[in-house]
Formats: C-alpha cells, structure tokens, sequence
C-alpha cells in the first residue's frame, strides 16, 4: 500500500491507475479505524480496481477545540487495518497540505448544513463539505463511500457533490453495530466503561420507535416512544431527535404514511469528557 503525505504524492499514484485504465474508489476517513470504516473499504473494493482512503482529522469541522485535541490518533494501526484490508493507497496530509496558507474558501450546503445536527454543531457541516470537496478533487474517484451512521452528513455530502457536478457517485453504507447494537465510533473508546455499557440505549430506542410506527402511527408518538427509551437510560443525555423526510430533511409530520428517516443522538459522561454519540434508521410504512 503506498502511504502519500501530500496532494502530488497521491495524484502521481493515481494518475498511475488512470493510466492503466482502472477505477478508484475513495474511502475518507479521520482515522481511528474500526470494522465501519473497513465495511466502506470492502464496499469499494467490490466495486473498483483501487481503493484509495484519506486518514486526516480535519480542524475546520470540530466545535470545541477540545473534541480536536481530544480525537484518537492512532496512525500504525490504521495503516495496518487498511493494508489488511487491501485498499492500494493513503493519503495522511498535514492539515497545512489540505488548507495552504492564506486559505479562504469554503464550501457549504446552504440550507441542509443548518438542520438538525447542523442546529447543535454550527460550521460541522460546512467543515465537511469543505474538507471534502477538497478531497474529491484531489484523488478524482469514480465513486465515494460513506456510512449511512452519519445520515445527515452523507445527504450534505450527496447534494455538494450534485450541485457542483463532481464527475462521481456519492454510495453510502449500512451501518455496522457492536453485537449489543451500538454503532461502531471512533468516540466509543472515550466512554467510561459504564458509558459503554449504557451507550446501546440509541440503538434500542430507534428499534422501539420502528416497533410502533404501524401505517398511520402519528410521527409524534413515534418520537415520544423514542424519547421515552432514552430516558429510562439515566447515563444518556438526549441532545437530538429527529424524525425527517429522507429527501428534503424537513420535518415528518402528522400520521406515518411515507419514509422517515430518524436521526439521534446522546451525550453520555459529564463536563469536557461527555461524548456526543448518534445513530439513524430509516423506516418504511
Ligand atoms: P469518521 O472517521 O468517523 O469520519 O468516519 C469515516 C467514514 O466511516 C464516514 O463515512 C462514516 O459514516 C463511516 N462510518 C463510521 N462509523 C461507521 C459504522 N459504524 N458503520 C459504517 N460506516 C461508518
């Protein structure tokens, strides 16, 4: 697997590929790789000659500087897991390589970006369309993979690449789960281990929510079962619920006759160690 640190380093590998006339598959990461991230490594390696991945924690899409600092860094493993895994390149950039001198332009869905998990995290979403435009063009995939953990971000991310007609197709990824039904994170191996034990609480609230969303089953109290779990978990903090339109994002409401897409998520732990989990679920009537 070839490790490129720079943006000529990784398109002179891929200008390779082109040239043997293969295709590329990109996987972005910020590292900390799990069985997720692996599952959009397998899904790109099924579809293309090679798969490409970026490993770079990127600044402008954190918050609080402390959830930067606070980030996993571990960057062997990584390389290792994703050598296993057979994806033919990496590229780890400095953020100084991803954001030259002097930067100032950003990329931004205007009206997805402020929604939702948007609401609670303002520039969350511009940082990613950013970053990951940037990416887009640098390694030039004929496809991108995306988990559909982070439902919002792969619609932000499906729509960027749709208005500026990026010459490639935005596929996301089913969710891999711990066996108890957490989603995988990188953040999961910041709680405490009664955090941990608490945490499946999101995965369990979602399959409440799915049990009594019958046809016609009002959308509010689907939401209020969901809410209504989550509080029997004292350790969880719910911080979003959402029950939206899997097209527009804008709020499902009245009885349930079409697809929601439900987004939540949770704060376990106190103070500045408190970690902000999410989870998703689409349900059909
Ligand atoms: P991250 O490193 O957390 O930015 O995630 C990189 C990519 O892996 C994103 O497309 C995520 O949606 C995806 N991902 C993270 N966790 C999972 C998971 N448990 N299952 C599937 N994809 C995931």
């Amino acid at each position: 697997m070839q490790i490129a640190r720079t943006v000529s380093d990784i398109r002179s590998e891929v200008a390779h590929y082109r040239a043997a006339g293969e295709s590329v598959g990109l996987v972005t990461t910020m590292g900390a790789l799990h069985e997720g991230h692996m599952a959009l490594i397998a899904a790109a390696r099924a579809a293309h000659d090679r798969v490409v991945a970026t490993i770079f924690v990127n600044p402008t899409q954190f918050g609080e500087a402390a959830d930067l600092e606070a980030y996993p860094r571990t960057e062997a493993r990584d390389i290792a897991m994703l050598e296993e895994a057979g994806a033919d390149a990496v590229l780890i950039p400095e953020a100084s390589e991803i954001y030259p001198e002097g930067d100032e332009t950003i990329v931004e869905t205007t009206r997805l970006a402020d929604m939702h998990h948007g609401r609670t995290r303002p520039g969350h979403f511009r940082g990613v369309t950013t970053v990951v435009a940037r990416l887009f063009n640098i390694v030039g995939p004929d496809a991108a993979y995306f988990g559909e953990k982070d439902y919002q971000q792969i619609a932000v991310i499906r729509r960027m690449a749709r208005d500026l007609h990026f010459p490639l197709e935005v596929r996301g990824v089913p969710t891999v789960r711990a066996e108890d039904g957490l989603a995988l994170s990188s953040r999961n191996a910041r709680l405490s281990p009664e955090d941990r034990a608490a945490a499946p609480v999101l995965k369990r609230a979602l399959d409440a929510g799915r049990a009594v969303a019958l046809p016609g089953t009002r959308i509010e109290d689907i939401a209020q079962t969901i809410r209504e779990t989550v509080a029997e978990e004292p350790r969880a903090r719910l911080e979003g619920l959402d029950l939206v339109d899997p097209m527009t994002f804008l709020p499902a409401t009245g009885p349930f006759e079409t697809p929601v897409g439900i987004m939540i998520s949770a704060r376990f732990g106190r103070g500045d160690d408190a970690v902000l989990l999410i989870d998703q679920m689409e349900i059909a009537p």
